[in-house]
């Protein structure tokens, strides 16, 4: 795709939506197309194939259907498709986005056993293990790989040995790592995962998949049928027997997604895993120079978010932080964690550590200019 007219660019340090590539940004604008058109359905078809390759699926076993929306929509496709009637989810929670997991199956009415461990740690394993164990209602357990709003990465492969110990299915909100950390979902123990768009292959909002147990969708055909719009085995259907999505697609979104996808291909999965892993060191680097400390233990940082402590001084003001460093083209974004004041410096998007030092470079005279010098001493 030729570039016509360099777009400005900015740097997104908030968790998602990401920055994306000018490329990806052009690939939206095509000529009118009725989705409905065979050539479209290539191109659906094609986005599906690639979807599950990403994440190492076999194409016998796992498929891809996606859905027109932002990624809790695949959330609330997931919680109220894959529950047979009078059965129950299982939460693994330990932050905001299995939360909203939670509280989608209250929306539905199924039954949801909520297991909430801190947020700023891992769930205990053996209470997931004793919870399923005794309670056999339990048909489907879900968790967060990484828990966006603090930056802890979840032990997915574990949790989801316990799940089918079990017997039960393994879902997997994988929005904030998809295209990110390297994935084989069938190694990890994913049943189901979900992503987005706008997260790891940096493209557009607006768009949402789950990666899936063909079997599993199959059995889901005589479950509740609990949604008319998000219902995961209609979707599915549709797609395997028209080509299309049931409803109108977001047409140019899809075209942005195939190119972000091509892009994904073209950087290969360890060489971008390495590219945001600079990142994340830089983030770490420039927090330190500051004098700055961080909430999560290194050790289960997902290397995608850092979630940062604000200083006690009353000089800091988020807003000014903020507003200095977005007059400069950098994003931030405030901390999800209660109770804490926090905020947090996040590397989803198609950015470089360069961009990071540059960021910090702008933060530093943010610093400055509310009354720090640096670093900041207790
Ligand atoms: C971003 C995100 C979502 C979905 O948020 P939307 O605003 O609906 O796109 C869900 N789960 C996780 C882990 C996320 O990071």
């Amino acid at each position: 795709m030729e570039v016509v007219k360099h777009v400005k660019r900015n740097v997104l340090l908030n968790p998602g939506p990401a920055t994306t590539s000018d490329t990806v940004k052009y690939a939206q604008v095509v000529p009118d197309i009725c989705p409905r058109e065979k050539e479209f359905v290539e191109v659906m078809n094609e986005i599906r194939e690639d979807l599950v390759k990403i994440v190492h699926g076999d194409p016998s076993k796992y498929t891809a259907v996606v859905f027109a929306g932002s990624g809790t929509i695949i959330q609330d496709v997931c919680v109220n498709s894959l529950i047979p009637a009078n059965k129950k989810i299982c939460v693994v929670n330990n932050g905001a986005y299995s939360s909203r997991m939670v509280e989608i199956a209250g929306y539905y009415n199924i039954p949801c056993v909520n297991l909430e461990f801190p947020t700023t740690g891992l769930a205990n394993l053996n209470v997931v293990k004793e919870t399923l164990e005794k309670d056999k209602d339990i048909a489907v357990v879900a968790t967060v790989h990484h828990e966006t709003g603090t930056g802890v990465l979840n032990p997915i492969r574990d949790i989801g040995k316990i799940a089918h110990d079990n017997d039960c299915i393994f879902v997997v909100d994988t929005i904030s790592t998809y295209g990110l950390i390297p994935l084989n979902m069938e190694e990890e123990n994913v049943d189901f995962l979900m992503a987005s768009g706008q997260k790891g292959l940096a493209a557009m909002a607006g768009v949402s998949w789950t990666v899936g147990n063909i079997k599993e969708i199959e059995k889901s055909k005589n479950y509740p049928k609990r949604s008319y719009y998000c219902n995961l085995y209609m979707q599915y259907d549709f797609l395997e027997r028209v080509g299309e999505m049931h409803f109108t697609p977001p047409v140019q979104t899809i075209y942005a997604l195939r190119q972000a996808i091509k892009e994904y291909w073209k950087e290969g999965e360890q060489a971008r895993w390495e590219r945001l892993t600079k990142c994340w060191e830089a983030i770490h680097k420039g927090i330190e120079e500051i004098g700055l400390s961080y909430v999560i233990d290194k050790g289960i940082q997902s290397r995608l978010v850092v979630t940062i402590n604000a200083p006690e001084d009353p000089k800091f003001d988020f807003f000014k932080l903020h507003d200095y460093c977005y007059e400069r083209d950098f994003t931030i974004y405030p901390g999800k964690i209660f109770g804490l004041k926090t905020f947090r410096v996040c590397n989803l998007g198609q950015i470089t550590h360069r961009d990071i030092e540059d960021f910090f470079v702008v933060a530093k005279e943010a610093f400055r200019k509310m009354g720090f010098t640096l670093p900041i001493t207790k």
